[in-house]
C-alpha cells in the first residue's frame, strides 16, 4: 500500500510540475501525449485507490493559474476544462453515461483549437474586458492585449445589454514560423509550439509587442447572455457568427454518437493541412436543459468530451541526413524519408536532434526507421527497425555552409561553426555587430539590416562600412536623410573603443564586460590575436571556457580576414581607455544603487581611468563597494564579508586627491 502512494505521490508530484512549466512558463518540457498518459494513470490509480483521494490533485484541478502581474478576473461563469479520450471506446462510454440520462441527444462535433482560452465580456455591444482561464475561477485581465487581435471585434454586429463569451487565442503555423524565425536570428530561446507562443504573446506586458505576433481567434461558447435566448449550442454559434465573431470553423449537428464519431476521424483527417493546430476534436451535448441535468465535476462538464489524437507513427526509410547551419552557428541534422503519410500530412523529413540523439537510436543513412508525429511537433524519428548500414552517422568535421573546422564544445550536445563570416549566420552576427553594446550603428536596426541583405547591399560584415549613400536612399522608405544618418552612424564607430569592436565580433561567452577587460588588457586587437588560453586566463575573472572560445575565435580564417579588411577601412583597432595615474590599480570595485552625480558607466569609466577595474559581484577579491540609493543585496554581502563601503563622497575625496 505505501508503494501505492509513493506512485500517486509521484505522479501528483511530476504533473504539477510540468503543469507548471506549460501553463506559467509556456515552456513545456514533454509532449502533451506523455502528460496526457500520465494523468490517465494517476486518474486510474485514483479510482482503483479512493483511500488517497485528494482535493487538490491534478486530476480535480483545472491546470493553470492567474499570474498577479495582471490584475485578477473571477470568472462569474466557471471556465471549465474538458474530459479527455483517446479511443472509439472511450467516446462510446461517454455517449453511454450521457444515456443514463437522456434517451436520445443530438451532438455537435466541432475542432479543439490548440491555443489558449479566453473569455471576453461586452456590455451594450462594446467589448468591455477579456481575460485568460487561469484555474478556472479566477484569471488575469489581458483586455489590452486581446484588443490589438484584430479578428476580435470592438462592437458587435447587435446591440445586447451584456454576453460573455469563450474562445480559443491560437497563433496560426504562419505567424509562428515567423515569430520563431525572428526569435532565431535575435538569438533568442524559440518557442516551442504554436500553443506556447501563443500564450507568451497573450501574456505580454506590452501590448505593442503582442499586435506584431499575429495572433487569432476562434470563439466557441456563450458563458453568460442578457437580452436574447439561446437553448441550444448550435444555435448559440450560429448566432455568434451574427454578432461578428470568428466562430469555430468546421461544427455539425449530429444526432448519433456513431455520426459523430466520423465526423471526429473527418477533422482527424484534415489536420495536417490547416493553417492552425488542433489537438483534437470536442463532441458536445446541443440542447441547454439536457446539459444541465448532466452537470459538470469540479473539473470539466459531463455533456462534452475530447478526442484527441494520438501521435502517429510509421515506419519508413531513412535516404538522406541533411546538414543545416541555424543563424547561430549550430549544424542541425534533419533525416530525409521515403515519404508516408502521417497525422493528416506526407512527412518527408524529420528531426534528428544532435550526434548524441543519432547516436542513441544508432541511426545512419540507409536503415528502416519509425518516425512519430505528435499533433504540432515536428516529426522525430522514434527507432531504428530495420538495420543496413553500418555505424552511426557521424557529423561532417567542417561547416557545410563555409568550409570551417566545426567544434563540439565540452559538455555541449551541439557542434556549431564558429566563423563570423559564414554567411548562414550572416544576418544574426550582423545584428549583433550594430547593436548598442557592441558598436551602436544608430539607424541599423533588425529590420534594416534585413532590408540591406535582402537588397544585396551587404553580403558580409565589412559590407557595412561600404554602404552606399544613394542606393539607400532609393530605397522604398528611406530618404536622403535618413540614409545620411545611417552612413555618419557607420562613419561614428569606426571610431570605437576596442572593447565595442571586441564584444561586436560575437565571440562565444564574450560579453560587453568581458571584451572590455581583453581590450583593457591587450590593448590592441592584435595582441589580443596572438593570445594563448594562458595569457587570456592572467585575466581576473577569465575561466578556460572563455579563453578557449576567444582562441578558437581567432584562429578561423574568417575572423582574421574580418579583422584586416576591418583595420583596411579605418575602424579603430586599439584600446582608448586612458590611465590617468595608476592609484586604483589591482583595486576592484563593485558599484551598488543609484549615484546621485555619475551614471554608473561614469563611474566605471573613472575607475578604470586611473587602472583599476570594476565587476558586477561581491566576492572576497572586491576591494570597494561604491554604494548609492537604495543599495540591495550587494550592499548585504559587502558587510558580510567585511568589505569597505563607500559613498558617493568619499568615492570623490579618492578620485580627486
Ligand atoms: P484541454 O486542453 O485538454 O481541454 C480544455 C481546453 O480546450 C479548454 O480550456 C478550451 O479552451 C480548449 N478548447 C479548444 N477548442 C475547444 C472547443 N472547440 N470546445 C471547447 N474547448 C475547446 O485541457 P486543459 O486542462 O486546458 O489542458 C490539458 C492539456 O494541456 C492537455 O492536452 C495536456 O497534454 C496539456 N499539458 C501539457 C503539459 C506538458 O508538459 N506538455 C503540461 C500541462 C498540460
Amino acid at each position: 500500500m505505501q508503494d501505492i502512494k509513493k506512485k500517486i505521490d509521484d505522479l501528483r508530484a511530476k504533473l504539477r510540475y510540468h503543469s507548471d512549466r506549460y501553463y506559467n512558463d509556456d515552456a513545456p518540457e514533454i509532449e502533451d501525449f506523455e502528460y496526457d498518459m500520465m494523468m490517465r494513470d494517476l486518474k486510474a490509480l485514483e479510482e482503483q485507490y479512493p483511500e488517497f483521494d485528494d482535493i487538490n490533485s491534478p486530476t480535480k484541478r483545472v491546470g493553470g493559474k492567474a499570474d498577479n502581474s495582471f490584475e485578477a478576473v473571477e470568472h462569474t461563469v466557471r471556465m471549465e476544462s474538458l474530459q479527455d479520450a483517446f479511443s472509439k471506446e472511450e467516446i462510446f462510454d461517454f455517449d453511454r453515461r450521457v444515456k443514463e440520462v437522456h434517451d436520445k441527444v443530438n451532438y455537435v462535433v466541432e475542432p479543439k483549437i490548440d491555443g489558449l482560452s479566453v473569455s471576453l465580456e461586452y456590455v451594450n455591444g462594446v467589448f468591455s474586458r477579456g481575460s485568460t482561464r487561469g484555474d478556472g475561477d479566477t484569471g488575469e485581465d489581458v483586455s489590452g492585449n486581446l484588443r490589438v487581435i484584430r479578428s476580435i471585434p470592438l462592437k458587435l454586429n447587435k446591440t445586447l445589454p451584456f454576453i460573455e463569451v469563450r474562445g480559443e487565442v491560437y497563433m496560426p503555423k504562419k505567424s509562428f514560423e515567423r515569430v520563431v524565425d525572428r526569435q532565431l536570428t535575435l538569438g533568442e530561446k524559440p518557442f516551442k509550439n504554436p500553443r506556447n507562443a501563443a500564450a507568451g504573446s497573450l501574456r505580454q506586458k506590452d501590448s505593442s509587442i503582442t499586435a506584431t505576433r499575429g495572433l487569432d481567434i476562434f470563439v466557441f461558447n456563450v458563458q453568460q447572455i442578457e437580452g436574447y435566448e439561446l437553448t441550444s449550442h448550435k444555435q448559440s454559434l450560429d448566432f455568434l457568427k451574427e454578432l461578428g465573431f470568428n466562430v469555430i470553423p468546421f461544427y455539425e449537428k449530429v444526432s448519433s454518437i456513431d455520426e459523430a464519431f466520423k465526423k471526429v476521424e473527418d477533422i482527424g483527417e484534415t489536420r495536417g493541412e490547416l493553417e492552425f493546430d488542433i489537438d483534437g476534436a470536442v463532441i458536445k451535448v446541443d440542447d441547454f436543459e439536457e446539459r444541465e441535468a448532466l452537470g459538470s465535476t469540479s473539473k470539466f462538464p459531463k455533456w462534452a468530451v475530447a478526442f484527441k489524437y494520438p501521435p502517429e507513427e510509421k515506419q519508413t526509410k531513412l535516404i538522406d541526413i541533411e546538414i543545416a547551419v541555424g543563424r547561430t552557428g549550430v549544424l542541425t541534422p534533419t533525416a530525409v524519408l521515403e515519404p508516408v503519410h502521417l497525422a493528416g500530412t506526407t512527412v518527408s523529413r524529420a528531426t534528428l536532434h544532435n550526434q548524441d540523439f543519432i547516436n542513441d537510436k544508432g541511426v545512419n543513412i540507409g536503415d528502416t526507421v519509425t518516425v512519430r508525429k505528435a499533433g504540432d511537433i515536428i516529426p522525430e524519428v522514434l527507432c531504428v527497425n530495420e538495420k543496413n548500414s553500418n555505424g552511426n552517422y557521424v557529423f561532417p568535421s567542417v561547416c557545410p555552409s563555409c568550409g570551417e573546422a566545426v567544434v563540439r564544445e565540452e559538455g555541449e550536445a551541439a557542434i556549431r561553426c564558429n566563423n563570423p563570416e559564414c554567411p548562414a549566420q550572416l544576418l544574426r552576427n550582423l545584428i549583433h555587430f550594430c547593436s548598442r553594446d557592441a558598436m551602436d550603428i544608430e539607424g541599423l536596426g533588425p529590420s534594416i539590416i534585413e532590408t540591406f541583405v535582402d537588397n544585396g547591399f551587404i553580403n558580409k560584415i565589412s559590407d557595412i562600412f561600404h554602404l552606399d549613400k544613394d542606393k539607400i536612399a532609393a530605397l522604398d522608405g528611406f530618404k536622403e536623410t535618413s540614409a545620411n544618418n545611417i552612413i555618419s552612424s557607420v562613419e561614428k564607430s569606426k571610431d570605437n573603443d576596442l572593447g565595442k569592436l571586441i564584444f561586436a565580433l560575437g565571440i562565444r561567452h564574450i560579453g560587453a564586460k568581458a571584451a572590455k577587460l581583453l581590450s583593457d588588457h591587450f590593448k590592441t586587437i592584435d595582441a589580443v590575436m596572438k593570445a594563448n588560453t594562458e595569457d587570456i586566463l592572467e585575466i581576473e575573472g577569465f575561466g578556460q571556457i572563455m579563453a578557449e572560445s576567444v582562441v578558437d575565435f581567432f584562429n578561423t580564417e574568417g575572423a582574421r580576414e574580418l579583422i584586416d579588411e576591418l583595420k583596411a577601412l579605418g575602424v579603430n583597432t586599439e584600446s582608448k581607455t586612458i590611465i590617468t595615474d595608476n592609484r586604483f590599480e589591482g583595486m576592484t570595485f563593485v558599484l551598488t544603487g543609484t549615484l546621485e552625480n555619475y551614471k554608473r558607466s561614469e563611474a566605471s569609466k573613472i575607475i578604470e581611468s586611473f587602472g583599476g577595474k570594476t565587476s558586477s559581484s561581491v566576492s572576497k577579491k572586491t576591494s570597494y563597494v561604491l554604494s548609492g540609493e537604495s543599495s540591495g543585496s550587494k550592499l548585504d554581502k559587502a558587510n558580510a564579508l567585511g568589505i569597505p563601503v563607500i559613498g558617493e563622497e568619499e568615492f570623490e575625496e579618492m578620485i580627486n586627491a
